[in-house]
């Protein structure tokens, strides 16, 4: 018996036929000119085993059948097996990383597989995750471990039942091999448990695999990426000229601006954006030290690398967002005679992106824009601030518990009793004081005002506010449980919280547990609040 899944699959491998490839078709490790990708295989391991599945992601690639009756999607998945019509390569990219430009990086440990085209006509690249070195992994060893393979894994349908746009996982598979691994850089390296995701997204290009073309000069190179992207990825477009890639480069910085506003909406710090790790797509990639804002703090970053600057804080992904699309414009140059076009599009990401985030921190309180209001709504929203910062204040239990609080009824005299509706979101009780509590009342006078100037009731109220502010997001410390659990051989918690993930914004009541704030012991602990890019 086979996995019928497999048959099912339907490549169509249009970047590796359209565009320029490695001559050298050795797996040593080198700097590669002139191409946009080296074929390389898949490295065989001992022992693959299937311990995740996610069944949107096989019905986009029309599979069907039960992915764990038999071993195939393990053998597949886990890089052992390449099937007819798979043709592996890894990619091209250099980036800025911290700032700084780094050369060369590329598929250090991902092989894409090929494409897929569904039945509805819509492409879809397979990528396995730590399945072996590649021309592009430098000194490293092409691995991934179970820990960081199961964030990748649930945080990306995660995201996308939350909304927001990102690179999907079809598979999480078990090597049956060890890796190590030092996760906090400090000499005690650990033999890990290795594992291989799937990822699946239309495609995988970076702003990366433009820099390194224009870096080195390989205009013609350059303009071929561009080409087969606009024509694969962005065939709305039209054909590419002049005037195509000026109305790219302006959907790029505003398929961005959404997926920063997304981020700022469900509180997720990506903790690496470096310009190898910005998708041309819009789509949030490559999870690694990723987090979830727990208590808000904009100034929070789950990366220890990054701690010291804090680059790649919270409140700093829209800024950096804007800095790196500034760097795929550098890259961009040499296709336009002026660089007005591509100053437009990075002014455009700046009047979109306010213009956004402004509304979605209005709905995120069920509230419309109304022309009129603007300045007091800006103030509102950024007044909310005064309220959740002072005292260390569960961002996700915040709004839900916002969404519930009784204002219609409520006199016009809002009293401390009614700040009781908020308690779960308190990590400090002791913090509450009374100069707190006076200017959290104050912020709920203004709040109320408001509702009452759009005349919503609560009832709709709650409604908009639920959904838009989900009620499980996948805690941190929620998400090292299942580790723990899958380190222990155990994978039903990976399953559980998978199912509990599809329905982010719905009330779940039997697992309310999972919507808990942070407790204490997850505090310092690390993989809950501090991760590293050893992963
Ligand atoms: P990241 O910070 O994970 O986005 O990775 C930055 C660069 O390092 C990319 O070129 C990756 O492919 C590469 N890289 C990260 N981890 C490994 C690894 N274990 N083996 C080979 N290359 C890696
Ligand atoms: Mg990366």
């Amino acid at each position: 018996m086979t996995f019928s899944g497999l048959e099912c699959l339907n490549f169509d491998n249009q970047f590796t036929q359209n565009l320029p490839a490695d001559s050298n078709a050795s797996n040593s490790r080198r700097q590669v000119r002139n191409a946009c990708y080296s074929r390389v295989m898949p490295t065989k391991v001992a022992d693959p085993k299937l311990i995740a599945w996610s069944r949107e992601v096989a019905e986009l690639l029309d599979m069907d059948g039960d992915p764990f009756a038999t071993n195939d999607a393990g053998e597949v998945f886990g890089g052992n097996r390449v099937l007819s019509g798979m043709d592996p390569f890894a990619m091209c990219y250099g980036g800025h990383q911290f700032g700084n430009w780094a050369g060369q990086l590329g598929d250090g440990r991902a092989i894409n597989l090929g494409e897929v085209l569904n039945r509805r006509d819509q492409r879809w690249m397979l990528q396995l995750k730590g399945a072996g070195p590649t021309p592009y992994s430098r000194t490293a060893d092409g691995l991934a471990v179970l820990r960081s393979s199961v964030r990748e894994f649930l945080c990306s349908e995660a995201m996308f039942h939350l909304g927001v746009p990102t690179t999907r996982a079809l598979s999480l598979v078990l090597s049956g091999e060890k890796v190590v691994r030092d996760m906090f850089y400090d000499g005690n390296p650990q033999r890990e448990l290795g594992a291989i995701v799937c990822r699946v997204a239309p495609s995988f290009t970076r702003f990366g695999n433009f820099q390194i073309l224009a870096a080195r000069g390989e205009l013609d190179v350059l303009r071929q990426l561009v080409d087969h992207t606009i024509r694969l990825d962005f065939p709305h477009l039209g054909e590419p000229s002049t005037e195509t890639y000026a109305a790219w480069f302006s959907e790029i910085c505003r398929t961005t601006a959404d997926m920063i506003v997304h981020w700022m909406r469900v509180g997720f710090v990506h903790g690496v954006m470096n310009t190898d790790n910005m998708s041309i797509l819009g789509l949030t990639i490559d999870y690694g030290p990723y987090g979830w804002l727990e208590n808000y703090d904009p100034d929070w970053t789950p990366n220890t690398t990054d701690a010291s600057g804090r680059r790649y804080r919270f409140g700093q992904q829209p800024q950096i967002a804007l800095w790196n699309l500034a760097q795929l414009g550098q890259a961009l140059v040499s296709l336009f005679e002026t660089i007005e076009p591509l100053q437009a599009g990075i002014d455009l990401y700046s009047t979109y992106f306010n213009t956004e985030c402004r509304a979605m921190m209005l709905r995120k309180l069920g509230l419309s824009v109304i022309e009129a209001q603007t300045e007091a709504d800006t103030a509102l929203t950024n007044d909310i601030l005064d309220v959740m910062y002072p005292v260390e204040t569960d961002m996700t239990i915040f709004y839900r518990r916002l969404a519930s609080m009784p204002l219609d009824g409520t006199s016009d005299e809002l009293d401390v009793s009614v700040l009781a509706a908020l308690t779960d979101a308190y990590y400090r009780p002791e913090q509450l004081t009374t100069d707190y509590r006076a200017t959290a009342i104050g912020w709920l006078h203004r709040y109320r005002d408001r509702v009452r100037l759009e005349g919503i009731s609560d009832a709709d109220r709650r409604v908009r506010m639920n959904a838009v502010n989900p009620k499980y997001v996948l805690r941190n410390y929620v998400a090292q449980l299942a580790i723990d659990k899958a380190d222990q051989g155990d994978y039903t918690l990976i399953s559980e919280l998978l199912e509990l993930l599809r329905h982010p914004y719905d009330e779940q009541p039997d697992k309310e547990q999972f919507a808990a704030k942070r407790p204490d012991w997850a505090r310092e602990r690390a993989g809950c609040s501090m991760l590293s890019c050893s992963s």
